[in-house]
């Protein structure tokens, strides 16, 4: 039987494990507030972590995580990118002009363009006056233009 100024095992909610500690107070009997040996925290005795903390790692997803991975799921099946511009660059009139890229210039849709980086890309949507999604090997991107 354990009694005061004893070692025990108790869980110390400051670190966050089960350690040793001393017990300070005994209420019929029963441990009732231990020190913990280590950060030197005062509190209610515990044999183990709280079944809150527990439960709460194998909760199930709430709302907002759900719709979280189901964008992210979404944004990879829309990502047919790289098929789309294959398909584009197969099609391409070998005549058409491929302008090189510049946030300057101003663009239409169905513009061909050559980024830098990017390479050829083509313009699907003038989203505004000063921006454009532009369709490259890798993915639709969003694109500044006609910035003075
Ligand atoms: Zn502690």
């Amino acid at each position: 039987m354990s009694v005061i100024g004893d070692n025990i095992d108790a869980y110390c909610l400051k670190c966050k494990l089960v350690l040793a500690h001393v017990i300070l107070l005994k209420v019929g009997g029963a441990v009732n507030k231990v020190k913990c040996n280590t950060c030197g925290a005062q509190h209610k005795y515990r044999a183990k972590m709280p079944a809150a903390k527990k439960s709460a790692v194998s909760r199930p997803p709430t709302l907002k995580e759900t719709i979280a991975k189901r964008a992210a799921a979404a944004k990879v099946e829309a990502n047919n990118a790289p098929m789309q511009w294959d398909i584009r660059n197969r099609s391409m009139d070998r005549l058409t002009s491929v302008k090189d890229y510049s946030i300057h210039s101003q663009y239409r849709a169905r513009d061909v363009v050559n980024h830098h980086v990017f390479g050829l890309g083509f313009v699907e949507r003038i989203v505004s006056d000063k921006s454009m999604d532009v369709l490259f090997s890798d993915a639709v991107k969003l694109m500044a233009m006609n910035i003075s």
